[in-house]
C-alpha cells in the first residue's frame, strides 16, 4: 500500500457536487443556473496510438472535461496519473470553475489528463505521448478557448511539447498568435517568470494572511506537507524562508519526520535525481505512514491527490489549520469532522489558486507580446490574492460561516450575476 490514497473518483464528483448544492441552498441560487452549472458542457474522451521505444504501439486514452465557459475560455490542468478518467476530470473540471471565479478572472473551468503512470516510460515516450495528445485535441483546445496548464505529474516541459505541437499545426503567420494555448511554458520558451512558484507561493501566503489576521505569524509554526512536488515544495519553501518548520513530509513512496525541522532545499536537491521521490533522504527518519495526518503540529498541507482526509483518518488531525494544496484533497465528511473539531479549513479553490493567477498573467503576457520581470509577477499575485483574501474573510466574518462556504458564495454569485446579465442564447 502506498502513503497517498488513491483517490475515489466517484466521491470526489459527490464531494463537489455536495459543496456546490449546500451553496447553491444558501444564495438561493436560481434554480435554471443551479442546472445548468451542475453539468459539465463537454466531455472529450480521445484514443490515440503512440510508438514505444521498443517499436510497439500503445494506445492511450485521454481527457478532456470543460464545465464551464461563462466567464471566458475554459482554463485548467491536465495530470498525467493512473487515476485519471472522465468522473476525476468532471469533478476537477468543476472546481476549476469555481476557481478562476473566485480569483475574478476571465475564465471558465476545465480539467484533463492522460490515464498512465509517467514512470512507466522514458523522456522520448512522454514526448510522443504529450504531442499526439495535443494533435488528437485538435481545436478541442486554443488560446481563446480551451487554455491548459500543468496539474499532477505534468510540468513546463510537458507544455512546451503541447505548445510547440499546437503552434506547428497553424500557418506561420498564425503561430505566432497561438503561443498562449497553454500556460506554465518554460520561460525560455514563452513562459512567466515566477509562474513554477506561483502555486506554492499562493498557498503559504494565503496561510500567512490567515494568521496575521489572528494577529499571529508564522514563525515557529510546525507543519506537514503531503506530496514533495511543485506545490509541496515552494510551500514548504515560503514557509520555511519566514521561520515555520518542516516537521514532516509524505509522498506515495515514504512518510518522514524529524522533529527538528526538515531542510527544504536539501530535500529537494534529494528527490531531483529520484524522480521527485524523498524515501532515503538522511536528514529525517522514516515513520508508520498511518501516523502522518495524526502528527502534532501547527498547519497540515495536503499537496498531493484527492480524498486523503476522510472519516477515516479526519478525527486524527492535531492542526489548528489544513491549506488545501491539492484540489478535493478533504471530502465531505471528513471536513464535517475537522470543523466540528474546531479547524480551520483554507479551502483549494482560494488556496492553491496562486497557479491559475500566475497562468492567466502568462497569457496576458503572451497575448500582449510582452516579458515580465520576476519581481513584478510576484507583486501582481500578491496583490490578487490579497484581494481574494480579504474578500473571503469578510463573509467568513459577515455570514459566521467556514471558509470554503464564504469562497464558494463569492465563486458561484459571480457566475450567477453573468448569466442574468446576459440570459440564455437563443
Ligand atoms: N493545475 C492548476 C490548478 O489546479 C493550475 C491550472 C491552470 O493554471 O490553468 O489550479
Amino acid at each position: 500500500m502506498t502513503a497517498i490514497k488513491e483517490a475515489t473518483k466517484k466521491s470526489m464528483l459527490d464531494n463537489v457536487m455536495q459543496q456546490f448544492n449546500k451553496t447553491a441552498d444558501t444564495i438561493m441560487l436560481n434554480p435554471n443556473i443551479r442546472n445548468i452549472l451542475s453539468i459539465t458542457n463537454n466531455e472529450i474522451i480521445l484514443h490515440f496510438p503512440v510508438k514505444m521505444d521498443t517499436g510497439e504501439v500503445k494506445i492511450f486514452t485521454g481527457y478532456r472535461v470543460q464545465h464551464n465557459n461563462a466567464l471566458g475560455p475554459y482554463k485548467g490542468g491536465l495530470r498525467y496519473h493512473p487515476t485519471v478518467d472522465v468522473e476525476d476530470a468532471k469533478a476537477l473540471a468543476m472546481w476549476m470553475t469555481w476557481k478562476t471565479s473566485l480569483a475574478g478572472l476571465p475564465y471558465g473551468g476545465a480539467k484533463g489528463g492522460i490515464q498512465i503512470d509517467p514512470r512507466e516510460y522514458s523522456i522520448g515516450e512522454l514526448e510522443r505521448i504529450t504531442r499526439r495528445f495535443t494533435y488528437a485535441l485538435g481545436e478541442n483546445i486554443g488560446p481563446e478557448h480551451d487554455i491548459p496548464a500543468p496539474d499532477v505529474n505534468t510540468n513546463e516541459q510537458t507544455m512546451a511539447w503541447m505548445a510547440d505541437t499546437f503552434m506547428s499545426t497553424k500557418s506561420s503567420s498564425e503561430r505566432s498568435k497561438n503561443q498562449h494555448v497553454v500556460t506554465g511554458k518554460p520561460v525560455g520558451s514563452g513562459g512567466l517568470e515566477g509562474r513554477n512558484r506561483s502555486t506554492g507561493y499562493g498557498v503559504y501566503l494565503t496561510i500567512k494572511l490567515l494568521y496575521r489576521s489572528r494577529g499571529e505569524q508564522l514563525a515557529g509554526k510546525k507543519f506537514i506537507v503531503q506530496g514533495f512536488g511543485n506545490v509541496g515544495y515552494w510551500t514548504s519553501h515560503f514557509l520555511t524562508n519566514d521561520g515555520a518548520i518542516l516537521l514532516a513530509v509524505q509522498d506515495a513512496h515514504a512518510t518522514i519526520i524529524n522533529e527538528n525541522g526538515i531542510a527544504v532545499e536539501d530535500l529537494f536537491e534529494h528527490s531531483k535525481p529520484r524522480k521527485g521521490s524523498i524515501q532515503g533522504f538522511d536528514g529525517a527518519v522514516e515513520m508508520e505512514p498511518a501516523a502522518f495526518f495524526g502528527l502534532q503540529c501547527d498547519i497540515l498541507i495536503p499537496a498531493a491527490l484527492g480524498n486523503q482526509i476522510t472519516a477515516e483518518n479526519a478525527y486524527q488531525v492535531k492542526a489548528e489549520v489544513v491549506a488545501e494544496g491539492a484540489n478535493g484533497p478533504i471530502d465531505t465528511e471528513g471536513e464535517a469532522i475537522l470543523l466540528q473539531n474546531g479547524i480551520t479549513i483554507i479551502p483549494d479553490i482560494m488556496c492553491n489558486s496562486g497557479g491559475v493567477i500566475g497562468s492567466y498573467f502568462e497569457w496576458l503576457q503572451n497575448r500582449n507580446g510582452e516579458l515580465w520581470q520576476l519581481d513584478e509577477v510576484m507583486f501582481k499575485i500578491n496583490k490578487k490574492l490579497t484581494e481574494v483574501f480579504k474578500k473571503v474573510e469578510t463573509v467568513v466574518k459577515e455570514n459566521q460561516t467556514d471558509w470554503r462556504t464564504a469562497a464558494y458564495i463569492l465563486a458561484i454569485k459571480r457566475i450567477e450575476t453573468a448569466y442574468i446579465q446576459r440570459g440564455i442564447f437563443p
